[in-house]
């Protein structure tokens, strides 16, 4: 995607470790009229597959998710970090986190997730696939289908792609980073 691809190039800054900062378009302040672009591109990709829910993981995941969801007139799902005392059915799985360097768990409510139910799951970062794998996961234990997953960002030069396509499942990446070695951002 053009504009996300000169927006990266214009605006990412590379930090230790090969984790990206993005945060003054996706992960702090919001660029709307990009995300929304996104959004459509995300649309556009998996036009044809039926898609009940869009899930994600809380906080990034979110306001692509909700656009998402807003195009496709659908419900958004998104997974807590902490277990709120009023949740039901309770949905959890450990997730290892590669920008903190610790696990933590994700959760939803079986309320919301539904036997036979086709997720697209939508995130900002595709690194080394933990939070994708959790929210397998977690779809797996309420007997939900992932149809898709769709990334903002992919770093190819961490496993996450690899694993998740290994799997048989539909990824689509909107921008694709080589590597950003050096501080040079270099994009496929
Ligand atoms: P993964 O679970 O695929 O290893 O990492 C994905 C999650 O970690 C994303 O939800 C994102 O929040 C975070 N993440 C991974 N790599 C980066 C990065 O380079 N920059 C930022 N800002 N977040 C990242």
């Amino acid at each position: 995607m053009k504009a996300l691809k000169e927006r990266i190039l214009q605006d990412g800054r590379c930090l230790e470790g090969g984790v990206l900062k993005v945060d003054n378009f996706i992960n702090h302040q919001i660029d709307a009229t990009l995300m929304m672009e996104i959004a459509k591109e995300f649309v556009r990709r998996f036009e044809g597959t039926a898609i009940d829910k869009v899930i994600t993981v809380e906080a990034s995941g979110i306001a692509p998710a909700i656009m998402v969801a807003n195009l496709l007139g659908v419900p958004m799902l998104f997974a807590k970090k902490k277990v709120p005392s009023t949740m039901n059915g309770i949905l959890k799985s450990e997730v290892f986190s590669f920008t903190k360097s610790r696990s933590y768990n994700i959760c939803i409510s079986d309320e919301f997730l539904k036997k036979g139910e086709k997720c697209l799951f939508i995130d900002d970062f595709l690194a080394n696939g933990n939070a994708a794998l959790g929210m397998i996961d977690l779809a797996t234990q309420a007997g939900a289908e992932i149809v898709g997953m769709g990334f903002v960002i992919e770093k190819a030069f961490q496993n996450g792609g690899e694993l998740l396509r290994n799997k048989g499942i539909h990824v689509e990446s909107l921008a694709i980073i080589e590597s950003i070695e050096n501080c040079r951002i270099k994009l496929k």
